[in-house]
């Protein structure tokens, strides 16, 4: 069967580093763990050992076949064929149930799966996922160094950078490096008080142009005036000529709390 591109199909073939992926979430005998992209089961194959009960969700109709025949000894092993983007795991862990969440994720809709757990209302405790290397840099930047991704999963869970792989630990061998992440998703609104949604707007506003002046990113994408930009990034001691890049969670959360109380909304 030829891989599909289309479904970012990298499998890897490095028992090693499916065995590094796997620690990385500290598996034990009472976890429920959700595996996104199980592919050939190179990391399902491990995982189900260590574990009470596996949800594997693959997209494509014939991996997803082959993996049913090859776990079908293993009733606590439940391949779904759907997308991950779409399935509702409330219909197999119940809402009061920990989980974890694991996957080498396909390149292309890696940070929106990401993005669909950490903002489920059943999230995982923990996520270990492999992604392209340029986007787990992104997502666990520093300042001076952050983009909109960073802020956005940043603010809703710990983030740490594991380890990265070459292409020779897949076939077929993709063109980029990737690495492994792990988050921890926080329960609590990033933002306290504040509703979160106008915060990311917020945040949005102040990329939408990367390379400009933080003042100008503000100035291009809202209706505030010059006056209202400045007291703001003023009092939050955010100079306005700074990049967006350079500003910390702390900055953002600080500014935002500022437009907030101004009645300023996003
Ligand atoms: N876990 C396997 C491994 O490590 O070899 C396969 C990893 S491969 C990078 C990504 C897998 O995700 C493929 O099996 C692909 O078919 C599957 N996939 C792609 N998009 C998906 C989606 N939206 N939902 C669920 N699975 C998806």
């Amino acid at each position: 069967m030829k891989a599909k591109k289309s479904l970012g199909q990298n499998f890897l073939v490095d028992i090693g580093v499916a065995h590094r992926i796997v620690d990385a979430m500290y598996p034990s005998h009472n976890d429920t763990v959700v595996e996104i992209g199980p592919g050939k089961g190179v990391l399902t194959k491990i995982i189900a050992d260590k574990v009470k009960s596996l949800i594997c969700i693959e997209m494509d109709d014939i991996l997803s076949e082959r993996l049913h025949s090859k776990f079908n000894s293993k009733p606590h092993v439940t391949v779904v064929n759907d997308d991950a983007l779409n399935f509702n795991i409330n219909q197999l862990i119940k809402p009061d149930t920990n989980y974890k969440l694991i996957g080498n994720l396909p390149y292309n809709v890696a940070s929106p799966i990401i993005r669909r757990y950490i903002t489920w209302n059943h999230k995982p405790n923990v996520i270990v996922a492999m992604l392209q290397k340029e986007v787990a840099d992104l997502i666990t930047a520093q300042p001076g160094k952050m983009g909109y991704l960073s802020v956005e999963f940043q603010t809703k869970c710990l983030i740490q950078k594991l380890f990265t792989v070459g292409p020779t630990v897949f076939s077929p061998k993709p063109k980029v490096n990737s690495t492994v992440i792990s988050l921890k998703p926080h329960n609590e609104l990033s933002t306290d008080q504040y509703p979160e949604s106008d915060f990311l707007a917020m945040v949005r506003a102040g990329f939408s142009a990367p390379r400009k002046q933080i003042h100008n990113c503000f100035g291009n994408a809202t209706d505030l005036s010059k006056v209202k930009i400045e007291s703001a990034l003023g009092t939050a001691g955010i100079d306005s000529k700074s990049r967006p890049q350079v500003l910390s969670i702390a900055d953002w959360k600080k500014l935002y709390m500022i437009f907030y109380e101004m009645g300023v909304k996003f």
